[in-house]
């Protein structure tokens, strides 16, 4: 599997002249190698020559955390008084375009162009972000695995088993984060949960707000199962309720609008259609009902060993979905000061069309205290 993606790197590499791969921290090394740096001081790069083989570049006393794979890269342990990058840029040899980790820490970057002084260097992303924005079989399976996982918190909170009168929100953010790890998850990347007013905020952070009966209650909660291979994939999904027994009528009929915005979106994610017209779906009906100003960001991200990545659903992406992309789809309405909104799928383009990995209820659902 490795071996096959790094074929395919090297093929992008060829098309688009590029001599020499660097990865650092960050999802592409895993994606191609199976292991993970830890984001510290001392460098960790994978190099991989259009034309030669792989070497994984990596403190020595870090060797043992890699699970070693020889048809795919050999590994060069470097110690406390050598040059790393003077081992990296010997590997590199005389690269005219070298593409480098886009979460690759700047300051290696100013030594490696120090290092490389006739290289030209462009972000790895133009050659990684096209391969894996192409899920392979098992790829989906494992999104789907880990869409299941965050469906049956998110059923859980609907049916009023998740206490949320009286907390506060960072307190139902830190259950929601223990459930993502007991539903089998490696690690929580975010969980969101925004009461009343502050789900005003796309991304408010919870705090210590308490939750009342008569508002709503938004949710957006994710994580990253990782697999035997050493690859992790992420989940992320929103829903929102209503703590109360009668919904107000102006949240009530901006759900509406908002939950067949989503469905919209949901159902052009088909094959062949622009990332910037299954946005257009949605946002021409909350624009319709008047909420228009109110939908402040994009409908999706791509997802899979990275919880944001490519195809963006954005207008001004013109990129035509292809079988295997999986992506969030994500309207909002956020009235500043008053309420917030989101619904959120993860969605994979499918010859069959779309296939929603996400397929807990969409409704509002409303809990009585
Ligand atoms: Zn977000
Ligand atoms: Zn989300
Ligand atoms: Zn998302």
């Amino acid at each position: 599997m490795f071996s096959t993606r790094l074929d395919r790197a090297r093929a992008a590499m060829t098309e688009s002249g590029v001599d020499v791969l660097l990865l650092s921290v960050g999802s592409d090394l895993p994606y191609f190698c199976g292991y993970e740096a830890m984001p510290l001081e001392r460098i960790t790069m994978l190099v991989v020559p259009r034309d030669g083989d792989a070497t994984l570049v990596i403190p020595e006393l870090e060797v043992p955390r890699v699970v070693e794979r020889p048809d795919v890269f050999s590994i060069h342990g470097w110690g406390e008084t050598d040059d790393p990058i003077a081992v990296i840029a010997g590997l590199a040899g005389s690269a005219s375009n070298a593409a480098v980790g886009d979460h690759m820490w700047a300051g290696f970057l100013v030594d490696l162009t120090a290092a490389l002084s006739s290289t030209g260097f462009r972000r790895a992303s133009t050659i990684t972000g096209p391969i894996r924005s192409v899920k392979e079989v098992d790829e989906i399976e494992r999104l789907r695995s880990a869409g299941a996982a965050v469906d049956r918190i998110a059923e859980r909170l609907q049916g009023g088993e998740i206490e949320l009168v009286g907390r506060t929100e960072a307190e139902v953010s830190a259950e929601l984060s223990r459930q993502i790890l007991d539903e089998g998850h490696d690690r929580v990347n975010f969980a969101i949960v925004a009461a009343g007013e502050n789900a005003s905020s796309p991304h408010h952070h919870a705090g210590s707000r308490v939750i009342r009966t008569g508002e709503g209650v938004l949710c957006d909660f994710g994580g990253t199962m990782v697999g035997t291979d050493g690859v992790g994939y992420c989940s992320d999904i929103t829903r929102c309720v209503w703590v109360g027994d009668k919904p107000d009528r102006e949240f009530l009929e901006a759900y509406a609008v908002l939950h067949e915005a989503q469905a919209a979106s949901v159902r052009a994610s088909v094959v062949g259609t622009p990332a910037q017209d299954i946005d257009r779906v949605g946002r021409e009906k909350i624009a319709a009902a008047g909420f228009g100003s109110y939908f402040v960001h994009r409908t999706g991200h791509g997802i899979g060993v990275e919880a944001h990545e490519d195809p963006y659903i954005v207008e001004g992406n013109e990129h035509q979905l292809v079988a295997g992309n999986a992506f969030s789809i994500e309207p909002g309405i956020y009235v500043p000061g008053r309420w917030g909104m989101r619904l959120e799928d993860i969605v994979v383009a499918t010859v069959d069309g779309p296939d929603p990995l996400n397929t807990v209820d969409h409704h509002l659902a409303v809990i009585e205290p």
